[in-house]
């Protein structure tokens, strides 16, 4: 059978300028494509996050994931970071933020997962959006209207999450399906990214630079030349092809449809 949806893919990660261990772990391997920022100090945000990205690894090389896929790799590392937390005195925790491969009838789709402030955005029509929404206190305090978003950038509080895996969260992870379109590009990264480099700067590197690993370094590098005060990951996911009729057979390369339909409204949120 066909992949409902073919990416291209590209990605990077430094430690930054001010710390020595990269507690930042990632996986872009076709169908997953996510982000894990682990804290903790003395290692564990490192054990927390590679423990989240070993639990996605057993899903690579699938077509396409289901949520109850994703929730069922969500549940197992979430074991497997309270057993690091409970091995020793530090209360290990991670973020985690990205899209898998998904299929509706047979067509091609992004679900997007996330918990804490790393952040899934995708870039289509020439919009950079933010399809993730951070679980952190200054997010709170901007839907209250007591911050700005500028306000909030410098906010001392910034770094505050109010949900992780580990770190004695229960918080839920919220979920997005959307459907894929030719030429969709989707950004994950760690907010060692998102803190140093403004979404127009953002924007524009993902507008001009057409390859995505190239595209992943750029955006790495900026991160670093701006200060560079935390770990910086970046992944860029390319939709190259789309299926996008339903009942097709898809028994040719003809049989794939290229959706030129004006995009609708992302399918709501599943949270
Ligand atoms: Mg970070």
């Amino acid at each position: 059978m066909r992949p409902s949806l073919i990416v291209a893919t590209g990605s990077a990660t430094h430690p930054g300028l001010r710390r020595t261990l990269n507690e930042d772990a990632h996986l872009a391997l076709a169908p997953v494509f996510v982000v894990a920022d682990g804290m903790g100090g003395h290692e564990a945000g490192d054990r927390a996050s590679a423990a989240v990205i070993a639990e996605f690894s057993g899903c690579v090389g699938r077509p396409s994931l289901e949520l109850e896929d994703v929730s069922r790799a969500l549940a197992r590392a979430r074991e497997a970071v309270e057993e690091l937390s409970t091995s020793g005195d530090v209360r290990a925790g991670t973020t985690l933020s990205g899209v898998v491969v998904a299929a509706v009838d047979g067509m091609g789709y992004w679900l997007a997962v996330n918990i804490g402030d790393s952040r899934t955005y995708r870039l289509a029509d020439g919009e950079l959006e933010q399809i993730s929404v951070d679980h952190s206190v200054v997010q709170e305090l901007i839907e209250s209207g007591e911050l700005t978003v500028e306000e909030a950038m410098a906010d001392r509080r910034r770094n505050i999450i109010t949900r992780a895996i580990g770190a004695s969260s229960t918080g839920d992870a919220d979920y997005w399906l959307f459907p894929a379109e030719l030429g969709d590009r989707i950004l994950v990264c760690s907010d060692g990214l998102t803190s140093e480099v403004p979404d127009a700067r953002i924007r524009e590197i993902l507008m001009t630079v057409t390859d995505p690993q190239t595209a992943s370094e750029l955006l790495v590098d900026e991160a670093v030349a701006a200060g560079g005060r935390d770990n910086i990951t970046v992944i860029v996911v390319d939709a190259v092809s789309v299926a996008s009729r339903p009942g097709t057979l898809l028994a040719t390369d003809s049989d794939i449809d290229m959706d030129t339909r004006p995009r609708e409204a992302a399918a709501g949120g599943v949270r």
